[in-house]
Protein backbone atom coordinates (compact mmCIF):
# COMPACT_ATOMS: atom_id res chain seq x y z
CA UNK A 1 0.00 0.00 0.00
CA UNK A 2 1.39 2.98 -0.92
CA UNK A 3 0.43 6.08 1.11
CA UNK A 4 0.80 9.80 0.49
CA UNK A 5 4.32 11.45 1.70
CA UNK A 6 2.65 14.37 3.35
CA UNK A 7 6.33 15.81 4.78
CA UNK A 8 9.62 17.24 2.59
CA UNK A 9 12.80 18.04 4.17
CA UNK A 10 15.80 19.52 1.98
CA UNK A 11 19.53 19.88 3.37
CA UNK A 12 21.43 22.76 2.32
CA UNK A 13 24.91 21.76 3.27
CA UNK A 14 26.97 25.09 3.70
CA UNK A 15 27.36 27.86 6.53
CA UNK A 16 29.49 30.06 6.99
CA UNK A 17 31.53 29.57 10.01
CA UNK A 18 31.67 25.86 11.55
CA UNK A 19 30.44 25.88 15.12
CA UNK A 20 33.00 24.41 17.48
CA UNK A 21 30.03 21.87 18.82
CA UNK A 22 28.97 20.93 15.27
CA UNK A 23 29.24 17.66 13.65
CA UNK A 24 26.05 17.71 11.31
CA UNK A 25 26.70 17.69 7.51
CA UNK A 26 27.66 20.67 5.95
CA UNK A 27 30.84 22.40 4.90
CA UNK A 28 31.95 26.10 4.68
CA UNK A 29 29.98 27.98 1.84
CA UNK A 30 31.74 28.18 -1.33
CA UNK A 31 29.82 29.81 -4.56
CA UNK A 32 30.69 27.49 -7.00
CA UNK A 33 30.38 24.54 -4.97
CA UNK A 34 27.18 25.81 -4.23
CA UNK A 35 26.19 26.37 -7.57
CA UNK A 36 27.14 23.05 -8.55
CA UNK A 37 24.89 21.57 -5.48
CA UNK A 38 21.85 23.19 -6.68
CA UNK A 39 22.14 21.76 -10.43
CA UNK A 40 22.34 18.40 -8.31
CA UNK A 41 19.03 19.10 -6.39
CA UNK A 42 17.57 20.09 -8.81
CA UNK A 43 17.68 16.48 -10.57
CA UNK A 44 16.83 14.78 -7.45
CA UNK A 45 14.02 16.93 -6.67
CA UNK A 46 12.77 16.41 -10.52
CA UNK A 47 13.12 12.41 -9.93
CA UNK A 48 11.82 12.57 -6.23
CA UNK A 49 8.65 14.78 -5.95
CA UNK A 50 5.70 13.61 -7.22
CA UNK A 51 3.23 15.10 -5.13
CA UNK A 52 1.93 18.58 -2.99
CA UNK A 53 3.25 18.70 0.62
CA UNK A 54 1.99 19.65 3.77
CA UNK A 55 4.89 21.04 5.47
CA UNK A 56 8.28 21.52 3.71
CA UNK A 57 11.11 22.30 6.34
CA UNK A 58 14.54 23.74 4.53
CA UNK A 59 17.18 22.70 6.99
CA UNK A 60 21.52 22.55 6.98
CA UNK A 61 24.05 23.88 7.61
CA UNK A 62 22.90 27.56 6.93
CA UNK A 63 20.20 27.91 4.25
CA UNK A 64 20.50 31.57 5.03
CA UNK A 65 23.78 31.99 3.80
CA UNK A 66 23.11 31.12 0.43
CA UNK A 67 23.25 34.17 -2.17
CA UNK A 68 20.11 35.64 -3.16
CA UNK A 69 20.24 34.15 -6.90
CA UNK A 70 21.02 31.08 -4.99
CA UNK A 71 18.16 31.43 -2.46
CA UNK A 72 15.51 32.13 -5.34
CA UNK A 73 16.94 29.12 -7.24
CA UNK A 74 16.63 26.75 -4.66
CA UNK A 75 12.79 28.24 -4.00
CA UNK A 76 11.85 28.18 -7.23
CA UNK A 77 12.71 24.61 -7.14
CA UNK A 78 10.57 23.36 -5.10
CA UNK A 79 7.87 25.98 -5.59
CA UNK A 80 5.76 23.29 -7.62
CA UNK A 81 5.27 21.18 -5.24
CA UNK A 82 4.56 24.06 -2.21
CA UNK A 83 1.06 25.10 -3.89
CA UNK A 84 -0.89 23.12 -0.15
CA UNK A 85 2.04 23.73 1.89
CA UNK A 86 0.28 24.19 5.42
CA UNK A 87 4.09 25.10 7.13
CA UNK A 88 7.06 26.19 5.23
CA UNK A 89 9.98 26.44 7.40
CA UNK A 90 13.48 28.00 6.52
CA UNK A 91 16.46 28.00 9.28
CA UNK A 92 18.30 30.95 9.35
CA UNK A 93 21.42 32.73 11.30
CA UNK A 94 21.33 35.76 12.33
CA UNK A 95 23.91 37.50 10.47
CA UNK A 96 22.42 36.32 7.28
CA UNK A 97 19.28 37.16 7.84
CA UNK A 98 18.58 40.19 5.76
CA UNK A 99 14.96 42.46 4.02
CA UNK A 100 15.81 41.24 0.72
CA UNK A 101 15.82 37.54 1.56
CA UNK A 102 13.40 37.93 4.07
CA UNK A 103 10.81 39.19 1.35
CA UNK A 104 11.95 36.45 -1.40
CA UNK A 105 10.77 33.58 1.37
CA UNK A 106 7.65 35.34 1.92
CA UNK A 107 7.10 35.49 -2.00
CA UNK A 108 7.37 31.91 -1.88
CA UNK A 109 5.34 30.66 0.66
CA UNK A 110 7.82 30.45 3.65
CA UNK A 111 5.65 31.21 7.17
CA UNK A 112 8.13 30.14 9.77
CA UNK A 113 11.71 31.06 10.33
CA UNK A 114 13.66 28.92 12.82
CA UNK A 115 16.56 31.09 13.88
CA UNK A 116 19.42 29.40 14.75
CA UNK A 117 20.49 31.92 18.02
CA UNK A 118 21.96 28.61 20.54
CA UNK A 119 22.61 31.56 23.47
CA UNK A 120 21.66 35.27 24.29
CA UNK A 121 25.12 36.22 25.53
CA UNK A 122 28.01 37.64 23.54
CA UNK A 123 30.92 35.70 25.40
CA UNK A 124 29.34 32.23 24.94
CA UNK A 125 28.26 32.78 21.61
CA UNK A 126 31.96 33.92 20.97
CA UNK A 127 33.16 30.60 22.57
CA UNK A 128 31.13 28.81 20.16
CA UNK A 129 32.22 30.34 17.43
CA UNK A 130 28.86 31.61 16.19
CA UNK A 131 29.13 34.71 14.21
CA UNK A 132 26.57 36.82 15.57
CA UNK A 133 25.86 39.02 18.98
CA UNK A 134 22.54 38.96 20.97
CA UNK A 135 21.92 42.46 19.88
CA UNK A 136 21.33 41.36 15.75
CA UNK A 137 19.50 38.66 16.63
CA UNK A 138 17.05 41.31 18.83
CA UNK A 139 17.09 43.64 15.57
CA UNK A 140 16.58 40.39 13.15
CA UNK A 141 13.66 39.25 14.93
CA UNK A 142 12.10 42.83 14.60
CA UNK A 143 12.67 42.91 11.22
CA UNK A 144 11.12 39.41 10.65
CA UNK A 145 8.16 41.03 12.09
CA UNK A 146 8.12 44.22 10.34
CA UNK A 147 8.10 41.99 7.30
CA UNK A 148 4.95 40.33 9.02
CA UNK A 149 6.47 36.80 9.82
CA UNK A 150 5.83 36.07 13.40
CA UNK A 151 5.80 32.76 13.03
CA UNK A 152 9.34 32.37 14.51
CA UNK A 153 11.21 29.48 16.46
CA UNK A 154 14.53 29.96 18.21
CA UNK A 155 17.36 27.32 18.77
CA UNK A 156 19.14 27.55 22.45
CA UNK A 157 21.53 25.42 23.80
CA UNK A 158 22.49 24.96 27.37
CA UNK A 159 24.76 23.08 29.69
CA UNK A 160 27.51 25.11 27.85
CA UNK A 161 30.93 25.28 29.47
CA UNK A 162 31.03 28.76 31.17
CA UNK A 163 27.51 28.87 31.53
CA UNK A 164 26.16 28.58 35.04
CA UNK A 165 22.85 28.77 36.71
CA UNK A 166 22.58 32.62 36.87
CA UNK A 167 23.63 33.00 33.22
CA UNK A 168 20.39 30.71 32.75
CA UNK A 169 18.07 32.45 34.39
CA UNK A 170 19.35 35.83 32.29
CA UNK A 171 19.06 33.94 29.50
CA UNK A 172 15.80 32.75 29.90
CA UNK A 173 14.34 36.35 30.70
CA UNK A 174 15.70 37.88 27.71
CA UNK A 175 13.98 35.01 25.45
CA UNK A 176 11.20 35.46 27.38
CA UNK A 177 11.26 39.68 26.46
CA UNK A 178 11.63 38.15 22.86
CA UNK A 179 8.19 36.79 23.36
CA UNK A 180 8.25 34.26 20.66
CA UNK A 181 6.09 31.48 19.49
CA UNK A 182 8.35 28.44 19.62
CA UNK A 183 11.30 27.91 21.70
CA UNK A 184 13.80 24.92 20.50
CA UNK A 185 16.22 24.10 23.84
CA UNK A 186 19.11 21.20 23.50
CA UNK A 187 22.15 20.50 26.03
CA UNK A 188 25.35 20.57 24.75
CA UNK A 189 26.31 16.89 23.17
CA UNK A 190 30.01 16.72 22.81
CA UNK A 191 30.12 15.42 19.03
CA UNK A 192 33.92 13.03 18.47
CA UNK A 193 34.02 14.83 15.37
CA UNK A 194 33.50 18.63 16.62
CA UNK A 195 36.03 21.09 17.51
CA UNK A 196 35.00 20.80 21.53
CA UNK A 197 35.61 16.70 20.64
CA UNK A 198 38.82 17.43 19.37
CA UNK A 199 39.92 19.70 21.61
CA UNK A 200 38.42 17.55 24.89
CA UNK A 201 36.25 19.91 25.80
CA UNK A 202 33.67 18.51 28.39
CA UNK A 203 30.22 19.83 28.80
CA UNK A 204 28.72 20.47 32.48
CA UNK A 205 27.75 17.80 34.31
CA UNK A 206 24.53 15.52 34.69
CA UNK A 207 23.30 16.93 37.61
CA UNK A 208 24.25 20.88 36.47
CA UNK A 209 22.65 19.58 33.36
CA UNK A 210 19.10 18.24 34.72
CA UNK A 211 18.46 21.56 37.44
CA UNK A 212 19.08 23.66 34.18
CA UNK A 213 16.02 21.14 32.53
CA UNK A 214 14.16 22.14 35.40
CA UNK A 215 14.36 25.68 35.46
CA UNK A 216 13.77 26.06 31.72
CA UNK A 217 11.09 23.93 32.22
CA UNK A 218 9.34 25.68 35.44
CA UNK A 219 10.20 29.18 33.65
CA UNK A 220 9.07 28.84 29.90
CA UNK A 221 5.66 26.75 32.06
CA UNK A 222 4.87 29.87 33.83
CA UNK A 223 5.48 32.37 30.69
CA UNK A 224 2.42 30.28 29.07
CA UNK A 225 4.88 27.98 27.30
CA UNK A 226 3.36 24.49 26.29
CA UNK A 227 6.36 21.66 26.94
CA UNK A 228 5.14 20.04 23.82
CA UNK A 229 7.84 17.59 23.38
CA UNK A 230 11.13 16.79 25.36
CA UNK A 231 13.09 19.81 23.60
CA UNK A 232 10.44 21.95 22.39
CA UNK A 233 7.89 24.41 23.87
CA UNK A 234 5.32 26.58 22.19
CA UNK A 235 2.56 29.45 22.58
CA UNK A 236 -1.03 27.15 21.63
CA UNK A 237 -0.84 27.01 18.31
CA UNK A 238 2.66 26.99 16.91
CA UNK A 239 3.53 23.36 17.63
CA UNK A 240 5.99 22.78 14.65
CA UNK A 241 3.87 20.70 12.31
CA UNK A 242 7.02 19.60 10.17
CA UNK A 243 7.95 18.46 13.36
CA UNK A 244 4.88 16.62 14.79
CA UNK A 245 4.86 14.61 11.48
CA UNK A 246 8.22 12.39 12.32
CA UNK A 247 7.09 12.27 15.85
CA UNK A 248 3.89 10.82 14.46
CA UNK A 249 6.38 8.30 12.82
CA UNK A 250 5.00 9.59 9.41
CA UNK A 251 7.01 8.86 6.31
CA UNK A 252 8.76 11.88 4.56
CA UNK A 253 11.02 12.56 1.90
CA UNK A 254 14.51 14.07 2.71
CA UNK A 255 16.73 15.55 -0.21
CA UNK A 256 20.83 16.99 -0.45
CA UNK A 257 23.54 15.54 0.49
CA UNK A 258 23.37 14.55 4.03
CA UNK A 259 19.81 14.19 4.57
CA UNK A 260 17.96 11.47 5.58
CA UNK A 261 14.14 10.42 5.24
CA UNK A 262 11.73 7.37 5.87
CA UNK A 263 9.19 6.03 3.05
CA UNK A 264 7.04 2.99 4.41
CA UNK A 265 10.12 -0.45 5.46
CA UNK A 266 13.04 1.92 4.05
CA UNK A 267 15.14 4.61 5.97
CA UNK A 268 17.49 5.96 4.10
CA UNK A 269 20.67 8.61 4.18
CA UNK A 270 22.24 10.50 1.59
CA UNK A 271 26.44 10.65 1.25
CA UNK A 272 27.55 13.67 3.26
CA UNK A 273 30.20 13.50 0.74
CA UNK A 274 29.26 16.75 -1.35
CA UNK A 275 31.88 15.76 -4.37
CA UNK A 276 30.11 12.36 -4.02
CA UNK A 277 26.45 14.13 -3.89
CA UNK A 278 27.39 16.54 -7.01
CA UNK A 279 29.22 13.68 -9.29
CA UNK A 280 27.68 10.44 -8.95
CA UNK A 281 24.24 8.61 -9.59
CA UNK A 282 24.72 7.27 -6.60
CA UNK A 283 24.22 8.99 -3.87
CA UNK A 284 22.82 7.14 -0.96
CA UNK A 285 24.99 6.57 1.98
CA UNK A 286 22.93 4.01 3.91
CA UNK A 287 19.41 1.93 2.47
CA UNK A 288 17.75 0.34 5.93
CA UNK A 289 15.58 -2.16 5.77
CA UNK A 290 12.57 -1.42 8.94
CA UNK A 291 11.17 -4.66 9.90
CA UNK A 292 7.71 -4.73 11.42
CA UNK A 293 8.75 -5.10 14.93
CA UNK A 294 11.67 -1.91 14.22
CA UNK A 295 8.70 0.22 12.99
CA UNK A 296 6.45 -0.52 15.57
CA UNK A 297 9.32 0.37 18.18
CA UNK A 298 10.45 3.78 16.57
CA UNK A 299 6.86 4.54 16.05
CA UNK A 300 6.62 4.01 19.90
CA UNK A 301 10.01 5.99 20.72
CA UNK A 302 9.21 8.49 18.46
CA UNK A 303 6.01 9.20 19.55
CA UNK A 304 6.41 9.22 23.17
CA UNK A 305 8.75 11.89 23.03
CA UNK A 306 5.29 14.37 23.03
CA UNK A 307 2.84 15.14 25.41
CA UNK A 308 0.68 14.18 22.74
CA UNK A 309 1.59 10.47 22.79
CA UNK A 310 0.86 7.43 20.89
CA UNK A 311 -2.34 7.25 18.68
CA UNK A 312 -3.48 3.47 19.53
CA UNK A 313 -5.98 3.31 17.03
CA UNK A 314 -3.62 4.49 14.14
CA UNK A 315 -0.79 2.11 15.73
CA UNK A 316 -3.80 -0.56 15.24
CA UNK A 317 -4.17 0.47 11.73
CA UNK A 318 -0.86 0.36 10.63
CA UNK A 319 0.29 -2.28 12.16
CA UNK A 320 -2.82 -5.27 12.52
CA UNK A 321 -2.14 -5.48 16.01
CA UNK A 322 -3.08 -3.55 19.51
CA UNK A 323 -0.37 -1.78 21.63
CA UNK A 324 -1.36 -4.05 24.52
CA UNK A 325 -0.93 -7.17 22.51
CA UNK A 326 2.39 -5.88 21.26
CA UNK A 327 4.07 -4.85 24.76
CA UNK A 328 1.79 -6.05 27.29
CA UNK A 329 4.73 -5.86 30.30
CA UNK A 330 6.17 -2.23 28.74
CA UNK A 331 2.57 -1.05 29.48
CA UNK A 332 2.74 -1.59 33.43
CA UNK A 333 5.49 1.19 33.49
CA UNK A 334 3.89 3.77 35.85
CA UNK A 335 5.11 6.80 33.71
CA UNK A 336 2.55 5.73 31.25
CA UNK A 337 -0.93 6.09 30.94
CA UNK A 338 -3.69 5.41 28.41
CA UNK A 339 -5.93 8.56 27.90
CA UNK A 340 -8.59 8.80 24.87
CA UNK A 341 -6.95 6.46 22.99
CA UNK A 342 -3.47 8.02 23.75
CA UNK A 343 -0.56 5.88 25.35
CA UNK A 344 1.55 8.96 26.73
CA UNK A 345 4.11 9.23 29.02
CA UNK A 346 4.24 10.83 31.71
CA UNK A 347 7.70 11.89 32.75
CA UNK A 348 9.44 13.49 29.25
CA UNK A 349 12.29 13.70 31.63
CA UNK A 350 12.76 9.95 32.01
CA UNK A 351 11.51 9.07 28.92
CA UNK A 352 14.97 6.74 27.78
CA UNK A 353 14.48 4.80 30.78
CA UNK A 354 10.53 4.12 30.08
CA UNK A 355 11.28 3.10 26.41
CA UNK A 356 13.33 0.49 27.51
CA UNK A 357 10.67 -1.55 28.60
CA UNK A 358 9.62 -1.44 25.11
CA UNK A 359 12.93 -3.57 23.68
CA UNK A 360 13.15 -6.96 24.20
S1 LIG B 1 25.61 24.44 14.18
FE1 LIG B 1 24.46 25.06 12.38
S2 LIG B 1 25.43 27.01 11.78
FE2 LIG B 1 26.86 26.01 13.15
S3 LIG B 1 28.24 24.85 11.80
FE3 LIG B 1 26.61 23.47 12.44
S4 LIG B 1 25.09 23.57 10.84
FE4 LIG B 1 26.43 25.36 10.62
Amino acid sequence: MTTRIKHLYIHVPFCKAICYYCDFARRIYDEKLADKWLERLEKEISDSCHEQYETIYIGGGTPSCLSPEQSEKLLSLIYPYASEVKEYTIEANPESLDSDKILLYKQYGINRISLGVQSCYDELLKSLNRKHDFKTVEDKISLLRNHGLDNISVDLMYSLPGQNMDILKDTLNRLINLDLPHLSLYSLTIEENSVFGKKGIKALDEDMEADMYELIDETLRAHGYIHYEVSNYAKAGYQSKHNLGYWNYDDFLGLSAGASGKIGNNRYTNTRDLQRYINSDDIREEDLYLSRKDQMFENVMMSLRTIYGLDLRDFEKRYGISIQETYPRALKNRNLMIRNDRLICTNLEILNSVLLDFMD
